[in-house]
């Protein structure tokens, strides 16, 4: 690890919808892997207390019981005060960093919402100029971690599974995190739709990319989509997922047009700022 880091200024990339099992995670993680092969320095955050993402990366279950005995989880990173760089670790993958999370994270909700815990946004800050980007992965659900972390967030991401009745769902999804982001988040950007576990053989999911497109492709962004592919599984199911496998996943053209995508905004966020 070199040492003569320059200061950064991290854009913060959410991943994120209320829906369960339409591959947030793996987005999450193709799209760290993405900006890291990009050359960017990343943190990821695990803001999900089923530890998905933190499980991907490599870490057992065991390991991670021990993290939540060692108050090194996202959850102590909230609730007590020191400082955030000694709950983040060192990931084998070069340049990428994470905050992992597990079940005491699942307190955090009712204790957020007492004001018990710290906002997460406030806690990034500590740590935003050691990183070019911070990516979330959320829990599937809007709850207060959650929405703490679209208070966090610069830019979102939905992945929205290309089912028959996903699109249900995903109205009503766009509907509470537009709300959320009127009164919590005005500038938080979305960086697009992302259309997942799709199947161009079957002629129902050909129709829900076809209706997605049509319902919404005036006001998001809809990237092209990520096939269903058993590498996916395979992958998590060996724990590497994505980091050795992204370079031949399907649909890794897709997440490096988000992982651009999203470096274009931050570009774009800067110049403003400055
Ligand atoms: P979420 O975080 O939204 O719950 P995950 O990323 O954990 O979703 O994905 C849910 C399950 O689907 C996991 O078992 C994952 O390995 C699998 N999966 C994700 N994306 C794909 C894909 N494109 N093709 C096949 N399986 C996938
Ligand atoms: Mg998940």
């Amino acid at each position: 690890e070199r040492r003569t880091d320059r200061p950064r200024h991290a854009t913060v990339v959410m991943c994120g919808s209320a829906k369960g099992g339409v591959s947030k995670t793996t987005s999450a993680l193709c799209i760290a892997y993405c900006l890291l092969a990009q050359g960017s320095k990343v943190l990821l955050i695990d803001c999900d207390s089923q530890g998905s993402a933190t499980v991907h990366l490599g870490y057992s279950p065991t390991q991670m019981d021990q993290m939540e005995v060692e108050r090194r989880t996202l959850y102590y990173a909230l609730a007590d005060d020191r400082p955030l760089a000694d709950y983040i670790i060192q990931t084998p993958e070069p340049r990428l960093d994470l905050l992992p999370a597990f079940m005491s994270l699942a307190d955090a909700d009712v204790e957020l919402a007492l004001g018990k815990l710290a906002p997460l946004r406030q806690r990034i800050g500590e740590v935003r100029n050691q990183y070019d980007f911070i990516v979330l992965d959320t829990a599937p659900n809007l709850g207060a971690v959650t929405v703490s972390a679209l208070e966090a967030s610069d830019l979102l991401l939905v992945p929205c599974q290309t089912e028959a009745l996903a699109l249900v769902g995903l109205r009503n999804v766009l509907h509470s995190l537009e709300n959320l982001r009127r009164r919590r988040n005005p500038g938080l950007r979305m960086l697009g739709i992302l259309p997942t576990l799709f199947s161009a053989r079957l002629t129902q999911d050909q129709a829900t990319l076809e209706d997605l497109r049509r319902g919404y492709g005036d006001r998001y962004r809809i990237f092209d989509p990520i096939p269903r592919a058993t590498v996916f599984a395979q992958a998590a199911a060996s724990g590497v997922i994505p980091l050795a496998a992204v370079k031949n996943i399907p649909g890794r053209a897709v997440f490096e047009e988000i992982a651009a995508a999203a470096r274009a905004a931050a570009k774009e966020m800067k110049a403003h700022v400055a």
